[in-house]
């Protein structure tokens, strides 16, 4: 027996949990009285193969998600010549010499949180390709290890984004700390949002992102729901 059987049952695995999460996103949506199509799914496909990113891309799903620059690039590209509809999130952290790179690869980069980021992001994007959309990645629980810019200097931060960099800040995002109930940090990321009429919300992990619809999430990262555990736990740590 080939690889190939092993592929095929995998790939029926893949696509089976996918369907199950919308079937559960589906209920968390009606629970909190929001629709389901205001809630995407990005499938984070970080450390998969590409054989197994192709399984979703064959039912049609297009949203993904990677948190390293060198491994999107190394995947994306060819995925993207036969799914050019494909729409790709950055949610890890980006270093500014890494810019460019995700400049090209990304259609939204999730994880700006620094104002010299913000410079070299607006520095390249004059004659770029791609002009992505960008979410402010905010620390909640101003872990020293987690990147992210902290809560009280957030409002500041969006500002300067927005007036000093020109750059289009179409929401925020969050990772709560592990092992703390993250509802007060899904809660506090909505409430930063809402008084800056910021509208997108990426918050919500496999194991929270019931919590996340509930308290607002308009994308919701996932990965081992969908791809099963992963043998590594594909994290940088802060760039
Ligand atoms: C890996 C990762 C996810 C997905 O986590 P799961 O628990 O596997 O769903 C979501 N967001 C970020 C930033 C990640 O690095």
């Amino acid at each position: 027996m080939g690889g190939g059987l092993q592929i095929q049952s995998e790939c029926a695995e893949i696509v089976r949990r996918r369907r199950e999460l919308q079937a559960s996103v589906r209920r968390a949506c009606l629970d909190a009285h929001r629709r389901e199509s205001d809630v995407r799914v990005v499938c984070v496909s970080k450390t998969r193969p590409a054989a197994a990113v192709e399984c979703l891309l064959a039912v049609g799903e297009r949203t993904f998600g990677e948190n390293r620059v060198q491994e999107a690039k190394a995947k994306w590209p060819a995925l993207r010549d036969r799914f050019p509809d494909v729409r790709l999130h950055l949610i890890g952290p980006l270093q500014s010499n890494k810019v460019r790179d995700a400049l090209d690869l990304f259609d939204v980069i999730e994880t700006l949180d620094r104002p010299s980021l913000a410079a070299a992001l607006a520095k390249a994007m004059r004659g770029a390709k791609r002009e992505p959309r960008f979410l402010v990645q905010v620390n909640t629980g101003a872990e020293a290890q987690k990147s992210g810019v902290r809560p009280e200097f957030a409002d500041g931060f969006i500002e300067t984004c927005r007036r000093e960099y020109s750059l289009p800040i179409h929401g925020l995002m969050c990772i709560p700390p592990v092992g703390r109930p993250a509802a007060p940090h899904f809660a506090l990321l909505a409430r930063i949002a809402a008084r800056n009429g910021l509208l997108e919300l990426s918050m919500g992990m496999t194991a929270d992102y019931q919590s996340a619809i509930q308290l607002g999430a308009t994308h919701i990262r996932i990965g081992t729901a969908i791809f099963g555990e992963r043998e590594t736990d594909g994290r940088l740590s802060k760039a």
